[in-house]
């Protein structure tokens, strides 16, 4: 299958397990896979796409500078001497786990641009190894990030356990709307939960999902490379 027809099949089971409320917004995780194969994902309409790697991204938005309306999400961490360049080229950051990241992305996003989009990333399993606050610090971060004047706090997000079953990613993935309404509650504006991935996008869909994370189902397997970290 072509990178193009993996994109329309992948694209067309988001909104099939949407379902007639509709309102999936599928991004295109393209870490590891070379700019070509975005222009190839992207000339079959897709727009957003999702990196990682900060320093692989910042190599990628140069050679596709020639497409303009690209929406980019940064979904991986990022260290404190890269925040000027992604809030610099982001148009969304979905793992905002810390203050301090928040701070520098707010203080250095250029005033004549929009808000940057931030989720708050939720560590829902409360895993050692993975990235964002814990799920009972996560309203309490989300108020504290509103305040930035450049930031924008749109939802949150959360990659679930890894090898969870069925229930166990409904668990998950129920807190996370659970908390999503607390974050409303509290008055923010929030409207997005960004959860689901190649092999959990279907369930995370049915608990509410407003946006899903696709990286294999479309480029396909990865090849990491020698001793780069997953
Ligand atoms: C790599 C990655 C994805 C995509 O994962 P697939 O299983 O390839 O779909 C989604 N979200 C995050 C945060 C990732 O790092």
């Amino acid at each position: 299958m072509s990178l193009a027809d993996s994109y329309r099949h992948v694209a067309a089971e988001v909104a099939q397990a949407a379902g007639e409320a509709g309102g999936v917004k599928l991004i295109a995780v393209s870490k590891t896979f070379p700019a070509e194969d975005i222009r190839a994902v992207y000339a079959a309409g897709c727009r957003d796409f999702g990196e990682n790697y900060i320093q692989e991204w910042y190599d990628k938005t140069e050679t596709l500078v020639d497409l303009p309306d690209i929406v980019w999400h940064v979904i991986g961490d990022i260290q404190s001497n890269k925040t000027k360049f992604v809030a610099e080229r982001a148009h969304w950051v979905h793992t905002v786990g810390r203050l301090k990241t928040a701070q520098r992305l707010s203080a250095q996003r250029p005033p004549q641009m929009p808000p940057l989009q931030v989720c708050i990333e939720v560590n829902i399993a409360d895993e050692a190894a993975k990235h964002g606050v814990k799920p009972e610090a996560a309203l309490a971060l989300a108020l504290e990030v509103a305040k930035l004047p450049n930031l924008e706090v749109r939802g949150l997000m959360c990659v679930a356990k890894a090898d969870s079953s069925d229930d166990e990613l409904r668990t998950q993935f129920g807190m996370m709307r659970q908390l999503l309404a607390d974050v409303q509650a509290a008055g923010i504006a929030a409207d997005v939960l960004s959860m689901g991935m190649s092999g959990d996008m279907r369930i995370a869909v049915e608990c509410g999902a407003t946006h899903v994370r696709i990286g294999s189902a479309i480029f396909g397997k990865r090849d990491y490379g020698a001793g780069k970290a997953v």
